[in-house]
Parts: C-alpha cells; structure tokens; sequence
C-alpha cells in the first residue's frame, strides 16, 4: 500500500539539516564534525531519514553517507573545477529555461532538492534568479510555442517533484497549448530518496497527461534501491511512465565493476533501465569524487562483458557547448 498524500511534505520537512545529528544516528566519530560543519556552511547537509535508514551505522566508508556527508576535501580549490562546469549560464533561453539541445528543452521549476549530493554540478547554480516561478511559465509557454522544433520538455532542478501535484497540474494545464510537444521527462532522485512522493495523486496526474512520460531516476548503488523505491518506481510504470536512470560515476561509492553490475541488476529488477553513466562533471567542491577516464573506460569495458548490452549504461561527459553528451 503507498502512502497518502501529504505524507512525503512531512518526510521532507523532517529530513536531517544537521551535521552533529546525522553523525550521532549514523555511530559516526565526533572528529568528523568540525569539517562537515565547515563544507555544510559552503553546501548545506540534507538527507531524509529513510534514506539515512540504508547507511550501514558506524562505516564512515558506507557508499551512500559518502553521498551526503559533507568532507573537508569540498573546500579545496582544485585547478580544472569551477562552478558552472556544463555551461547552463551560457545556454539560459528565459529564466529556468535552459536550450541546449535540438528538439529538447530543460525547464527548473525549483532550485529545492529533498537530498543534498555533494558531487552536484548544481550546487552553486543561482537557482533564486533562474528559476522561473509560477509568473514565468507564460514566457516559456510562448517560448515553446515559438520553437516548433522542440518535442520534449525536461523537467528539472533542484528536484521537480517537489512542486506539489496541484502545481504540477497547473503547469501541464498550460503545456497542452503547446500542440508540438510529444514528450514529458522528469528527472527526479525522489523515487529513490523520498519514495513517499510517489502517491496516489501524483500517479494520478501523470497517468492523466496527454504526452508520453518518462521518469529519470538517480541511483549511483544498489543500496539506493530498497523495497519501498521499488513500489514506487512499480507503480511509476504501472502509471504508463518509462522509467531510465542515470548515475554519476563516484570514486568510493560506486567505482568497482561489482557495484556497477549490482546497480543495474537491481535498476532492472524494479523495470528501469540503466541508460547513462556520467563521468562526474567538475564542479569545485567534488575533485574528491572524481574517477579518471582511463579508470572509467576500463570500468565499463568490464561491465560490458558481464551483463548484456541493454543493462550497460552508455559511459558519457557534458562538455559546455556540446550538442549533446559525448561518449568516453
Ligand atoms: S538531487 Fe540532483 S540536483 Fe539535487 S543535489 Fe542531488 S544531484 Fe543535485
């Protein structure tokens, strides 16, 4: 049975803010705090406490704390990273809009995130100026319907599922004047670490839309996957939503050919499909997580002879500029 409606702005609300508090339930070592504060003042903590369930107690290695535990390491400066890695200032068509692509358009609705990554190209994206807010949807209507060329619409953040289903309605109310559009994709980690948004009314809605609809999720482990996101990503496609992840390629968390197996077995036992593998983009703040490309192409070399084609994902970079993402 998934939960009721409302249930997820609670679980949201309550999740953990605080350095101190994450460390005490995890059995974590004190010495870890003086630098988790000082990284989370740069890029705040923030995890919901079903997700920190997953986190084996007492590891300071567990691939899913390092996700989320704000290191020292953030606050160095390394040469090569900067703050906007993939060149969205330069692509913004209105405020939230970002064209990069041909036939495909990405829209923030947000800035807001239930979970703080701390590999996140965004986290120094100005989300306050380039977010659009509900007053701006008419520009990106008459956008759209000034670009015939486009026929998808992303969805995007921050995390758009955080807008609440009535708002999401509201907005695809105005999307159906825009007779061209023939798909809808919503990248979203929150089938994973809120599982909870994935309610009644949400389901509703999407089964409801005219477009074809596609879900991106976000699981860089298999241990993101438990029972509850795979009744949440169940019901996604019983809603008639194609599901694709995408994970970020992470030294200590998933940078084995055993993890990355295990990753997509599971992604596939819950009906999603393992669609790209991201070098990490070079967000200051992230040097720590990167994994070289030599790795990388051998990494995925090896997965490809392990698992059959279709549950390897496609090993890609965002280069600023590009007109799409290039293969390793
Ligand atoms: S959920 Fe996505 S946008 Fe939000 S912090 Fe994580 S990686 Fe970044």
């Amino acid at each position: 049975m998934l939960p009721r409606n409302d249930v997820w702005k609670n679980a949201l609300s309550n999740a953990v803010r605080d350095p101190a508090e994450l460390l005490t339930l995890l059995a974590l070592p004190r010495e870890l705090l003086p630098a988790a504060r000082r990284a989370a003042a740069a890029f705040p903590l923030r995890v919901p406490r079903g997700y920190l369930r997953q986190i084996e107690k007492g590891n300071p290695n567990d691939p899913l704390l390092r996700q989320v535990l704000p290191l020292g390491e953030e606050l160095l400066t390394v040469e090569g990273f900067n703050r906007d890695p993939v060149g969205d200032g330069a692509a913004t068509a209105r405020p939230g809009l970002l064209h990069k692509y041909r036939g495909r358009v990405l829209l923030t609705l947000t800035g807001g995130c239930a979970i703080h990554c701390r590999y996140c190209f965004r986290r120094h994206f100005p989300y306050g100026e380039e977010n659009p807010g509900r007053d701006g949807w008419q520009g990106v209507i008459d956008y759209l319907q000034h670009h015939p060329e486009v026929e998808e619409l992303i969805l995007s953040g921050g995390d758009p599922l955080l807008l609440d289903t009535p708002q999401l309605q509201r907005l695809s109310d105005k999307l159906r004047g825009v007779p061209h559009l023939k798909r809808l994709r919503l990248h979203s980690r929150l089938p994973l670490v809120l599982p909870e948004r994935i309610d009644d009314e949400l389901l509703t809605w999407l089964a409801a839309l005219p477009w074809q609809r596609v879900v991106v999720t976000h699981a860089n482990h298999a241990h993101e996957l438990g029972e509850a996101q795979g009744a949440a990503l169940t019901a996604l496609k019983h809603a008639g939503v194609t599901l694709l992840n995408q994970s970020v390629l992470l030294r200590g968390v998933n940078d084995s050919v055993d993890t990355l197996h295990q990753l997509s077995e599971r992604l596939f036992s819950h009906g999603v499909l393992p669609y790209y593998l991201h070098q990490l983009d070079r967000v200051s703040g992230a040097a720590h997580f990167e994994v070289s490309d030599e790795r990388a192409r051998a990494l995925h070399r090896a997965l490809q002879t392990t698992l059959p084609g279709y549950l390897v994902p496609r090993l890609v970079r965002e280069v600023a500029g590009e007109k799409s993402k290039l293969p390793l």
